[in-house]
């Protein structure tokens, strides 16, 4: 789905965290989208989960699956088996790394039997830092000697959403921390309320001109990144609708959506204070060092 996607033109490192961050992938390989989200297929989900994950490197119907392509189910005697493990890899949630995970807790085959769960969870393992990684699946069919999952799975806990709040003005940090926060939970008409939040501490903290350059920063990120008109129509009335008329509704946005939003809202902080902030540290220390050395050259002015 190449037209969904929204491309990052710079990945030079200045955004902190969760560079790769939601990749939720067991690492299929391809149809890895921009975002750093892996949408897994190109079948006719458009708006695909951002929380669920599949260890398939297709997501075929189960109608046209032979019936030998089976690949994770738990015997009878509470063991796991899957095909794929070696191939089991996702982001952390606690070391940020993109790790292989080994199954380290599995429901017991009786109690399953005697209840018939819709969906189990499973605990996993990070072999990078150890930490438990909890995963829900959907049970595919109960058998009288296994137990089927389906291969996708729901990630529980998720890796936060992080930035660099150093050059970020106070009044401007508490709501867009709480905006990633909401962006973290799956809350994600609650995050775009508090980016709308954010936008409106940030016009108050830059004023006038400020507004007016965080308005064409949108308009260039349109351009960059290639954003369907439909979902940048959405992505302004979240951010600047409130500006033109302060009773304009909060649009919903799903969570393909709010992974955009998520994007956009960054790159608008990001422009308007770390860039800058960044710029004038580093010209700082350079005025220092001249200052230093003496090497300053003296102007021609002054100089006659
Ligand atoms: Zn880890």
């Amino acid at each position: 789905m190449p037209g969904r996607n929204i491309r990052r033109p710079r990945r030079d490192g200045r955004r902190d965290g969760n560079r790769d961050g939601h990749n939720e992938s067991f690492s299929s390989g391809h149809n890895a989208s921009h975002l750093g989200k892996t949408m897994h297929t190109s079948t006719a989900d458009a708006h695909p989960d951002p929380r669920s994950g599949n260890m398939d490197t297709t997501r075929y119907t189960q109608q046209f699956e032979p019936r030998t392509s089976m690949s994770l189910y738990i015997d009878s005697a509470s063991h796991l088996h899957h095909d794929q493990e070696k191939n089991l890899v996702l982001t952390c949630p606690h070391c940020l790394t993109v790790s292989h995970i080994t199954p380290a807790a599995v429901p017991r085959f009786e109690d399953l039997q005697l209840y018939r769960p819709n969906q189990v969870g499973l605990v996993y393992m990070c072999d990078a830092c150890h930490s438990p990684i909890f995963l829900r699946f959907t049970v595919r069919a109960y058998g009288s000697s296994r137990i089927e999952l389906s291969p996708q799975f729901t990630e529980v806990e998720r890796a936060r959403e992080r930035f660099n709040f150093t050059y970020v003005p106070e009044d401007v940090e508490r709501v867009f921390r709480e905006a990633l926060n909401c962006y973290t939970h799956g809350a994600f008409n609650a995050f775009a309320s508090m980016s709308r939040r954010t936008m409106q501490a940030m016009f108050g903290d830059l004023g006038e001109a400020g507004r007016l350059r965080l308005f064409d920063e949108l308009n260039a990120v349109r351009d960059l990144a290639d954003i369907q008109p439909d979902i940048f129509a959405k992505m302004k009335s979240v951010l600047f609708g409130a500006e033109l008329d302060p009773t304009s509704p909060v649009p919903l946005l799903d969570g393909y959506e709010a992974g955009i939003l998520l994007e956009v809202a960054k790159d608008l902080v990001y422009e308007a204070y770390v860039r800058k902030g960044k710029l004038q540290q580093a010209i700082l220390v350079r005025r220092f060092f001249l200052d230093e050395t003496g090497t300053d050259i003296t102007p021609l002015s002054s100089a006659g």
